[in-house]
């Protein structure tokens, strides 16, 4: 079961668009679950976005996560994620590779060149989920696996995974629930 848990106010349209896409890319049921606080501990440095990957440690949800169920947070913030090699940019998403939570944002959507918030976001949230599923980035531009950062994003809103993608997910759901 995949859980969504918002951390901002969407309009439910939005919210249950991500359901659906979410369904239909993993064949298994996406079911929202409900809200939670941001957790202000994870503010960055500049006070204004948010440390992904300190986000999705510290908040405080009280969802439950049997054995094959995987958590996604919704927000409409601002991320960062500490600098690596490839710098200190604008982040759409975090997940715990291999792990039970993830995190998209609808940050940036919307906007010229970029897809409504409702097609971006699933797709943004699909991609995260994938990382659950131990999923790495792929090369199909229409893939969700993609990379967010990249023109493929914009260019492909619909949500997508490409038959390697969809299944090795399909692989490691089976290994989840057996
Ligand atoms: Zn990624
Ligand atoms: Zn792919």
């Amino acid at each position: 079961m995949i859980r969504i848990v918002t951390l901002n106010e969407f309009p439910p349209e939005v919210v249950e668009h991500v359901a659906r896409r979410l369904h239909a890319a993993y064949g298994m049921g996406a079911e929202i679950e409900g809200e939670a606080d941001l957790p202000r501990s994870a503010l960055d440095d500049s006070q204004e976005s948010y440390d992904a990957p300190k986000l999705v440690a510290n908040i405080d949800d009280d969802t439950q996560l049997f054995a094959d169920d995987k958590i996604i947070y919704l927000t409409s913030e601002p991320l960062t994620a500490p600098a690596g090699p490839m710098g200190h940019g604008p982040v759409d998403g975090f997940a715990q590779y291999g792990g039970g939570k993830a995190l998209a944002t609808s940050h940036g959507l919307g906007q010229k060149g970029q897809p409504s918030i409702e097609a971006g976001l699933a797709k943004r949230a699909a991609h995260h989920i994938g990382h659950l599923w131990d999923l790495h980035h792929c090369f199909d531009v229409r893939c969700a696996m993609h990379p967010g950062w990249s023109p493929g994003f914009a260019q492909y809103p619909e949500v997508v995974l490409c038959l390697f993608c969809r299944e090795k997910s399909e692989r490691k759901i089976k290994l989840g629930q057996g």
